[in-house]
């Protein structure tokens, strides 16, 4: 049994056929799958998909390239969120240099307000990080001296360093399907490198599509049982044992209330 701790099925791709997409999610091994916010109004609609299925959870938050749009009231609604029944964590957040339309500082202000409310509600944060690595990091650091942290650096793409950190700082480390393609030979090294107590997985539907089914231009949350073979075959480990930490981990991490 395998859990997708990332996908976005709240997305106008899946809503002809989302029950298709779980049916075969289930078919794939696939029970649990961790639906994430980006803004208020997704955040929204993932509490309200979370209460309708019992094995989608919602993960509500403000993503970093959407911070900028936030509307006054946005942050408020997520706290509010927060508290709702079928929420396991909050995110995503993190730090973006990559699409750049963002103010980093704005984007370094709502991180701090996710790790922030973290800390009060025990709720664990997602960490979206592109081309930011000390940033994130110097961030994670100073929140951790405030108290203990309970989050995933989510579809890593990171160094062997920057993952070793997170981890002694309390994080998992979270894999989606780059992983499995051919030009990421470094990322595979990283991958070797994470204890399978500390690792997940995820599809970061609809984006990300794994090898061998990288033509599928939709990723759906059964596909990632592609990134978990593909994860056991390449760490050496019996594909039971791998999807049954991972599923685990995931479980102890991302707690219904
Ligand atoms: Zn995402």
């Amino acid at each position: 049994m395998l859990y997708d701790t990332h996908a976005h099925l709240d997305q106008r791709t899946f809503a002809d056929d989302l029950p298709a997409v779980l049916e075969r999610a289930r078919g794939a091994g696939v029970l649990d799958v961790n639906v994430i916010g980006v803004d208020a109004a997704s955040s929204r609609a993932i509490v309200a998909l979370a209460a309708e299925h019992s094995k989608l959870h919602a993960v509500v938050g403000i993503q970093p390239n959407d911070v900028g749009e936030a509307q006054p009231g946005d942050w408020d609604e997520i706290v509010r969120l927060a508290a709702a029944p079928g929420v396991v964590g909050l995110g995503e957040t993190g730090l973006d240099r990559y699409w750049d339309a963002t103010p980093f500082e704005q984007q370094q202000d709502y991180f701090d307000r996710h790790l922030r409310l973290s800390q009060t509600t025990g709720l664990p944060f997602v960490v979206h990080m592109r081309e930011c690595e000390e940033e994130v990091l110097a961030m994670l650091r100073s929140a951790r001296e405030r108290g203990p942290l309970a989050g995933v650096m989510h579809s890593y793409t990171g160094t062997a360093a920057g993952a070793t950190e997170a981890i002694e700082l309390g994080l998992l480390v979270s894999f989606a399907g780059m992983v499995t393609f051919k030009k990421s030979d470094a990322l595979r090294e990283v991958a070797v490198g994470v204890p399978l107590d500390r690792l997940l997985v995820e599809t970061d539907a609809p984006y990300l599509t794994p090898e061998p089914v990288r033509k599928v231009k939709r990723n759906e949350p059964a596909h990632v049982a592609h990134t978990a073979r593909f994860l056991a075959d390449l760490r050496g480990e019996p594909f039971d044992a791998f999807a049954e930490q991972t599923t685990a981990n995931a479980k102890r991490l991302f707690v219904p209330r």
